[in-house]
């Protein structure tokens, strides 16, 4: 599962075989979702056995399943080296969206994420990457569910995205593949807290819109509260942001989760419209969840609320988003692979 399809197209012309051989191993590995070399019965027995003997096709084992009462799902996947990750399943109106993991654990630190507090074990490999799609698209057909409805995905699980760049990049190309799973690139979301040169590549690989983490309006907040992110001086960073390629309609989306006390005030609302003041954005704002690292809690409603109306009075496109999954530790900044 580690083959990108150019490589597939490399490893099948050494055995001597068609070029179109490749492509049909690909549909049966990402479109027919087969999970034995034996189920291609379009491609001979000699080779699917030789295939079998050296490649392995499983994606990761779903090790435990938890459902939510609003119906989003959470999978604990386990990996080859016994290590798991976590992807969630959440039904939107009419579609599906899966967060999908990037490392096991994440080394960034950020104090509200749950995530954060395990450290950082590994980076995730391009196949254990882009399968996950494949364990939810089975979750749902096992359930009788339109497993097509997965439509959009967001690279905000556990990691750091943009640190396993590499790899990141070959599972989005894997994604995206017309003859695989045929995902939009405009339905593929990395989120990130920003590293720098590898923000501008994701950018020039057109392969997908890019999210931020801000979740400070000042450098100094930042680093306490995102301690690896603070690397990369916050003006840096939006400068960067100011210069980011977009498409005419397109937009970068701002992740700001609020934290009561601490990032949820009026001054701070205003120091925030006045550095995106210059950002192609949407804000995305997002009360903590309950059960984050010990210590944080969600303003109350009105504090919610009066931050969002002030960023929108000042021109600011803002959507409250309401997290899903909270039940089964789901939701945003829960995902630790308990
Ligand atoms: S919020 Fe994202 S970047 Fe920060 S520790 Fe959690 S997973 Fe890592």
């Amino acid at each position: 599962m580690e083959q990108d399809r150019e490589s597939l197209h490399n490893l099948i012309k050494k055995r001597g075989e068609p070029a179109y051989r490749a492509d049909q191993l690909w549909q049966w590995i990402w479109r027919k979702k087969a999970g034995d070399f034996q189920e291609m019965t379009n491609i001979s027995k000699a080779l699917r056995s030789s295939l079998q003997q050296e490649f392995v096709l499983q994606p990761p084992a779903v090790v435990q399943k938890k459902e939510g009462i609003d119906g989003t799902v959470k999978l604990l996947l386990g990996l080859d080296d016994r290590l798991c990750i976590e992807t969630v399943i959440i039904p939107e109106k009419g579609y599906y969206t899966q967060c999908i993991s990037t490392q096991v654990g994440c080394p960034m630190g950020c104090v509200f994420c749950s995530t954060g507090g395990m450290g950082f074990k590994r980076n995730l490999t391009p196949g254990e990457i882009a399968s996950q799609v494949l364990v939810a698209g089975r979750h749902l057909e096992d359930k009788g569910l339109d497993s097509t409805r997965l439509t959009n995905v967001v690279l905000m699980g556990m990691g750091e995205p943009l640190l396993n760049w590499d790899a990141v990049h070959r599972a989005l190309g894997m994604m995206t593949d017309p003859l695989g799973l045929g995902l939009s690139r405009r339905r593929l979301t990395l989120s990130t807290v920003g590293i720098k040169d590898r923000l501008q590549e994701f950018g020039r690989s057109r392969l997908g819109m890019l999210a931020v983490s801000l979740h400070a309006p000042d450098q100094e907040l930042r680093r306490r509260l995102m301690p690896g992110a603070a690397a990369w001086d916050i003006k840096d960073l939006i400068s960067a942001l100011e210069k980011y390629p977009l498409a005419p309609r397109e937009r970068i989306t701002i992740e700001y989760v609020l934290l009561k006390d601490t990032n949820d005030s009026p001054a701070q609302a205003r120091d925030l419209v006045r550095l995106l003041s210059r950002v192609k954005c949407k804000v995305n704002l997002l009360a903590c969840n309950p059960g984050e690292q010990a210590g944080w809690q969600p303003p109350e409603e009105q504090a919610v609320q009066a931050f969002e109306e002030l960023l929108r009075s000042r021109g600011l496109t803002v959507t409250l988003r309401k997290s899903k999954g909270q039940d089964i530790s789901a939701a945003c900044g829960q995902l630790a692979a308990d």
